[in-house]
This record gives C-alpha cells, structure tokens and sequence, in this order.
C-alpha cells in the first residue's frame, strides 16, 4: 500500500491542527472536513484510506455520519469522542465504527491507533486468498473445519467459546461492543448477557494465553469491550 490517505473530520481547529501535525511527522497523506456533509462528500470522491471522525459536529451527529458512509463504504473509520459522549461512542461502534480515541489523546496514541488499523488493513488485504483459516501468532482458527489451534495443538473450545473466538478473529483489530457480541451469541442484550460474556471471554482467554508469557491476543476496554489484536 502506497502511504494511505486519511481523512480527519473536526470542527475543533486545535484538534484537527494536533492531528495534522501528527499525521505528516509520519508522511501520511490526509484530507480534512469540517462537518459531517462535507465528510460524506470527501469520502464519495476522494475514497480515503481510512477515516478519523470527531462524533461532535455541528452539521450531524457522527453516528449518522457513519450510517450513511456504511451504506457503500467498508473504510476502517476511527472515532474521536469526548469523556462526556462516552454512549455515543458505544453507539458509533454499533453503527460500524472500528475503534475510538477519547479526547485528549496523545499523538502517540493517535499514531498506534492508525498502525493497528493500517494493520489490519493489510491483514485483510492478504486475508482474501486464505479467507477459511485465521493465523494470528501462535493462534490459528480453520473456519471451514471449525476448531481452534494454539502452537498446533487443538483447543477444547466450548460452543459459545469457539463462537467468541471466531467474532473477534473475524473482526480482528476492530473494537467490539458488548452489545454486538451479545447479540451475535444470545440474540439478546440484558446486563445479564453481559455478565455471561465477561465469564465466557475469561475462560477463553485462558484457554488462548494460557501462560503468563503468552501473547495477549484480547484486549479488554473496560465499558466498551472488546478487541483481537492482529500480532
Ligand atoms: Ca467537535
């Protein structure tokens, strides 16, 4: 991939210029758009790489910006939200966001973000000739044969697990609500749901990192969720 194109939507001029800042330290191309109309514009006909999306805008809300690019656009978009509109946040991962940055940020924080998702970009790239096996590190999950490896042995996975497993490395490098994997495995989305899940996802995790040394392959983002990182 030649350096990628981001597009940065913010309204707050000393957010935007931060970002800015740090998108040419690394040599990235960028687009900027003030609100949101612009920002479904920009992304009709300039078909950016990747989008980072302030939710506040003065025109629309962000969750509707991302509604409306959804309907044509699988582009990762990464959102950036202040501490108060923590449920937003929650709702533009639903609405297909893949992750979210939570005003201040530092622009090393920025920047990691970006890699994980150009990462991922590029797994996805490589992904479409071997679509029916998952490798990610020491883990591999053959889809076709549904089951699970860790350092080539099989794991005992439970249904409701090897579920799990699957959404995450399906979605690998994109932030999953509890709303969406509760949905995904029950149809529903009770606090209850979300109990089960935390006790699923534990015991999963011990079965992929079973020692202390292992790679950490899910991360926890407390309130929100959950992500496979892509090693
Ligand atoms: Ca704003």
């Amino acid at each position: 991939m030649d350096k990628p194109l981001i597009l940065v939507v913010e309204d707050d001029n000393a957010v935007k210029n931060l970002i800015v800042t740090a998108l040419e330290t690394q040599s990235y191309r960028y687009l900027t758009a003030a609100n949101g109309a612009q920002a479904v514009l920009c992304c009709a006909t300039h078909r950016p790489d990747i989008l980072l999306l302030d939710l506040g805008l003065p025109d629309m809300d962000g969750v509707e910006v991302i509604a409306k690019i959804r309907t044509w656009s699988a582009l990762p978009i990464i959102v950036i939200s202040a501490r108060s509109e923590d449920s937003d946040k929650i709702d533009a991962l639903d609405a297909g966001a893949d992750d979210y940055l939570t005003k201040p940020f530092s622009v090393e924080e920025l920047l990691a973000r970006l890699r994980v998702t150009l990462r991922r970009l590029k797994s996805l790239e490589g992904a479409a000739s071997a679509d029916s096996v998952f490798v990610n590190g020491d883990l591999t999950v053959d889809y076709a044969s549904g089951f699970a490896t860790l350092r080539g042995e099989e794991l005992h996975l439970t249904p409701i697990e090897y579920k799990l497993l699957c959404l995450l490395c399906r979605n690998v490098g994109k932030v999953l609500t509890h709303t969406y994997l509760t949905r995904e495995i029950w149809g529903t989305a009770f606090d209850s749901d979300i109990a089960s899940l935390r006790v699923f996802m534990a015991t999963l995790r011990k079965k992929i990192q079973p020692r202390a040394q292992d790679a950490q392959f899910i991360q926890t983002h407390v309130g929100v969720g959950y992500r496979m990182v892509k090693l």
